[in-house]
């Protein structure tokens, strides 16, 4: 039977007003936004609605629930009017919705890039906290775009790094040290946060090597509780109720 993750709590369908405490520069085209309230009750892998009147509203991964913390990279409209923000301005919120991670493996590869790497430190806290060992692989194009290294480092979260122009780390993709990992059983399954593109080829490892998967897809979203249908997945799927994070097992 299919779960559906219906939202709950004090931010589930009415917008709530929230202030910026603090902004952090990341790198060029990515801020981190720290607010003034907190999601107790929001699981690594969920999402808000971040709505800007007379804009739009848009979907953003938690990076942190408390404080309630977003990464936002500028790639278009909103996220620009984003950036434009300053500390004391407000945005509205609904959620936390969506499919969080599981407790999955003793030994995940948590693998993203990007924005993609803020809610994947949040999970690696989390299984840190449980007792699970994750390590970390964090792609970029070039140097500047690998963000979040020391987070992970923080809390003795082991890195691997790569970027397209070898910049930084290793040349090539992400996925190439995941192969590494699972030929020599260094980790035991993968969660992943990034482009469509390595989320394939993460479900591909994971299908040639046996271990599950937990991928966070993204897709333009409407309503957020199941009703608009415009976030549907290619397996039928809407994945703000049955996703985003999608688990595959093999
Ligand atoms: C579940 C979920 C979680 C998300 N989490 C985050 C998050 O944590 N941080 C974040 O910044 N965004 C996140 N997004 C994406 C976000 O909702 C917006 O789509 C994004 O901010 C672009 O909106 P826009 O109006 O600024 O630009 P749009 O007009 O929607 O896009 C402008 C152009 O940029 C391209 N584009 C869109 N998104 C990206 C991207 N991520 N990288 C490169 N090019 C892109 C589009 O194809 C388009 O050509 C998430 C989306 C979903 C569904």
């Amino acid at each position: 039977m299919v779960q559906l993750f219906r939202p709950a709590g004090r931010f589930a369908c009415t917008p709530q007003p929230v202030r910026i405490k603090q902004i952090i520069e990341e790198n060029h085209r990515i801020k981190s936004f720290f607010f003034d309230g907190d999601l107790p009750e929001a699981k690594p892998g969920q999402f808000v609605m971040a709505w800007l009147p007379r804009r739009d509203e848009k979907p953003f991964s938690l990076a942190d629930n408390v404080p309630l913390t977003l990464t936002v990279a500028n790639v278009g409209p909103f996220s620009e009017a984003m950036h434009e923000l300053k500390v004391g301005s407000t945005v509205w919120f609904r959620g936390p919705f969506g499919r969080p991670f599981e407790p999955l493996g003793r030994r995940p590869a948590l693998v993203g890039g990007g924005y993609g790497v803020a809610p994947l430190a949040w999970l690696a806290s989390e299984q840190r906290a449980r007792g699970q060992n994750p390590i970390a692989i964090i792609g970029g194009r070039s140097k500047a775009d690998v963000i979040g290294v020391e987070k992970f480092e923080e809390m003795g979260v082991p890195v691997l790094i790569t970027t397209n122009d070898g910049s930084r780390g290793e040349a090539g993709l992400a996925s190439a040290p995941v192969r590494r990992l699972l030929e020599n059983r260094e980790v035991d399954s993968i969660c992943g946060v990034g482009p469509h593109g390595l989320l394939h080829a993460l479900a591909e490892l994971a299908q040639q090597y046996s271990v599950p998967a937990q991928l966070s897809w993204e897709a333009y979203m409407g309503c957020a509780i199941g009703l608009c249908g415009m976030c549907e997945h290619e397996d039928g799927s809407l994945l703000c109720v049955e996703g985003p994070v999608r688990q595959l097992y093999f």
